[in-house]
């Protein structure tokens, strides 16, 4: 069965209503899908009714954005009970730095000549709780500035870009607990995007499981072909399971819905495994 545990829909930085996005995943011949919105659990009510309509199973999901040794890392929670009070204020609490931090994201670019990016991102996100830099992205390509999201990320946003203005994020340990208090298995999502130095990661992947961490994703729309075996190899040692899924924006080019790059697994446990029926 294909899986898809990783997707955003518009309550976080996707272009799809969360009801939109299990009508895109049925189409694509999902089978399990889980919503994984930044720092929110907003979207869970509609997504799950509307995957049920459609005989989709579903998994309640989030991606908590997370600071480890300076670096931003994301751990996604599935199977979350998204009504738990602590899980709600503490997400509420981690995206509360994002207006503020748009606000200087903004200026930044206003010194470098680029005027109304605040409120171009803002028209966008809808909601300032939400602003993201995905948000940011968009504005600059619809105003002209670069010719693609991409490009805006590689010019202006990505982490050490000139515009990018760092974050603090929740602890890594603190958003292991959340999931699990919540019910949730934490997984650490693409860690192939971090950039960490072998020792770094391997320090990384050392408190994700001491703090409670029980997966990773191996096959993810983030990965390239040649982090696949490094990652699988990793769980293995580790004794992680592997979950899988296409970080589905529905914006940046070469992303669809249930689309990752492959590789056989076969004697990985799955993420599914762990969690209740
Ligand atoms: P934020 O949570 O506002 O820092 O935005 C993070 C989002 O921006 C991620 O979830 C990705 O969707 C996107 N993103 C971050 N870094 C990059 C990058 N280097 N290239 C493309 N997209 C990125
Ligand atoms: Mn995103
Ligand atoms: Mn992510
Ligand atoms: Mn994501």
């Amino acid at each position: 069965m294909l899986l898809d545990l990783h997707s955003h829909s518009t309550v976080s930085d996707g272009l799809y209503r969360p009801s939109e996005l299990a009508a895109l995943m049925a189409q694509a011949g999902v089978g399990c899908w889980a919503l994984t919105d930044h720092d929110t659990v907003d979207g869970i009510a509609e997504a799950r009714a509307a995957a049920h309509k459609l005989g989709l199973r579903f998994v309640a999901g989030v991606e908590i954005s997370v600071t480890y040794m300076g670096k931003t890392v994301h751990i996604v929670g599935l199977g979350v009970d998204e009504n738990q009070a602590d899980l709600q204020a503490h997400l509420l609490a981690t995206r509360s730095g994002r207006d503020g931090r748009m606000q200087a994201m903004a200026d930044r670019l206003g010194d470098m000549g680029i005027a109304g990016a605040y409120e171009g991102a803002l028209a966008l996100a809808g909601n300032p709780e939400l602003l993201s830099r995905t948000h940011l992205a968009r504005f600059l390509v619809q105003a002209g500035h670069v010719p693609s999201v991409q490009a805006a990320f590689d010019r202006y946003l990505a982490d050490g870009q000139p515009a990018c203005v760092p974050m603090q994020w929740a602890k890594l340990g603190d958003a292991v607990a959340w999931i699990r208090a919540a019910g949730g298995v934490a997984v650490m999502a693409h860690p192939g995007r971090y950039d960490f130095s072998p020792l770094q990661e391997e320090a990384l992947f050392a408190d994700f499981i001491a703090a409670g961490g029980q997966a990773v994703e191996v096959m993810t729309g983030s990965h390239r072909e040649h982090e696949l075996p490094h990652y699988a190899a990793l769980a293995q040692r580790l004794g992680l399971a592997h979950s899988c899924g296409s970080d589905f924006h529905g914006i940046k080019e070469g992303e669809a819905p249930g689309r990752y790059p492959q590789m056989d697994l076969a004697g990985l446990p799955c993420v599914t495994g762990l969690l209740v029926a």
